[in-house]
């Protein structure tokens, strides 16, 4: 992604908080911290990198229509409502956090980088973007994972002679139409590529590393919350997370059990090698193919925090609720076990309430786990802001 610094100069400015991300998981932060008084633009800034508003929903495929998406929750404030289920999911969304970001005057910053976050020396942090520094007390990481596409390392995976393509970059079914295709990954993004890739290729072949896991029955909230507390056991650890997806398993659909008779959801192991011509197994099987889809899912885009070192041996970073154990300052929302609209909603208010405790100690002269430097604003703190 090409990034380009727009507007408001490149110096470097002082806030209270950065939110770093606009998709669900910033959005609903800078939602509660301007509920709790601060004020956009100055005692909070929201910096995004992409073009639009949306999140990563503004680059979701376009068969992926409001209707396919399975639970998508509206943000705190204001409803989702009437949206045309058949309309892709990439334009009511945007729309939908278009208005969102307007009725509360969020005043997000697009499009901003933040390259790195460090120590500002004096307690703080220092936010470095291609459009100047920002100098905050504390920071609200919602990056989500879309700008980390996972692909898994396959022998020979240089030598093939067609196309490889991740789900962050699927052009929907029409591209594939007559050809060979091979999908790679367990997840929903796999199967719906599969469903409908199916429809207008010549042949597909489902590779997965593990046995798909269908679950039958409605997806509910007491299997989603089994779903969040295995996750959340992980993060707790300091080992990295697995998504909440992951962790759910498949819940079958009509068209599911429809392909899964048919044998478009039959399923192979993960081959061993790619040739130029397709895929092969060590056992002598090979597959002929024109194109390759990864559906291998997504990893933490948190390279700009690597300057704190929050990570543990185990490569993870500990968590305690949205905050890093290993920095009070510093919360991920939209990360681990809140990596879904609905956990990302519930930690942003989480994150909120924690730093406006920091804030507070902070403004009384506390300090805030590392040092707090001197307190900026008023004493009496932020101003409220009409709703
Ligand atoms: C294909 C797909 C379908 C999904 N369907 C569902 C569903 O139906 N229901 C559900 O609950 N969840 C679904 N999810 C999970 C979904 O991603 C989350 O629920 C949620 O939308 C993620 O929100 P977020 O705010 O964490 O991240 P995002 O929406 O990814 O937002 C992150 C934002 O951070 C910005 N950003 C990233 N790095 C930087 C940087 N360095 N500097 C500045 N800005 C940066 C990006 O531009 C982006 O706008 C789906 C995920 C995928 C991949």
């Amino acid at each position: 992604m090409n990034h380009v610094a727009v507007g408001g100069g490149t110096g470097t400015r002082e806030v209270e908080a950065v939110v770093v991300g606009a998709g669900q998981a910033g959005l609903s932060s800078a939602y509660h911290l301007r509920r709790a008084g601060y004020v956009p633009g100055r005692d909070f800034v929201v910096l995004d990198h992409s073009p639009r508003p949306g999140g990563a929903w503004q680059f979701r495929w376009p068969t992926l229509t409001y209707g396919r998406v399975h639970a998508m929750n509206a943000l705190p404030g204001m409803e989702l409502t009437g949206a045309d289920p058949d309309r892709p999911s990439s334009e009511v969304i945007g729309e939908y956090f278009t208005a969102y970001e307007r009725a509360f005057d969020l005043r997000v910053r697009r499009p901003v980088h933040v390259r790195a976050v460090r120590e500002a020396g004096d307690g703080r942090l220092r936010v470095e973007t291609d459009a100047g520094v920002w100098i905050a007390r504390a920071l609200i990481n919602a990056t989500g994972t879309w700008d980390r596409p996972f692909v898994p390392r396959v022998k020979g995976q240089e030598t093939f002679a067609g196309r490889q393509v991740h789900t962050s970059r699927y052009p929907g079914p029409d591209a594939f139409a007559g050809e060979r295709v091979v999908v790679v990954g367990g997840g929903t993004s796999a199967v719906q590529h599969l469903l409908e890739i199916s429809r207008v290729a010549s042949a597909t072949t489902w590779v997965t590393r593990r046995e798909p896991a269908f679950v039958e029955g409605p997806f509910d909230e007491e299997r989603g919350r089994a779903a969040v507390a295995l996750v959340e056991e992980r993060v707790r650890d300091g080992l990295p997370p697995r998504s909440v997806v992951s962790v759910t398993g498949l819940p079958m659909t009509e068209e599911m059990r429809r392909a899964r008779e048919s044998g478009v959801l039959r399923r192979l192991p993960m081959f061993d090698r790619i040739t130029p011509e397709g895929v092969a197994w060590d056992d002598g099987r090979s597959v002929a193919a024109d194109a390759i889809v990864w559906a291998t899912g997504f990893r933490a885009a948190i390279g700009h925090l690597a300057p704190l070192r929050l990570r543990e041996p185990g490569g993870g970073i500990r968590m305690e609720g949205t905050r890093t154990a290993r920095d009070p300052r510093i919360h991920l929302v939209g990360y681990g076990p809140s990596a879904s609209t609905i956990g990302a909603n519930r930690a942003g208010r989480a994150a909120v309430r924690d730093v406006r405790a920091l804030l507070s100690r902070a403004r009384e002269g506390g300090r805030d786990g590392r040092g707090a430097g001197p307190a900026r604003g008023s004493a009496a703190g932020p101003r409220p802001v009409a709703r």
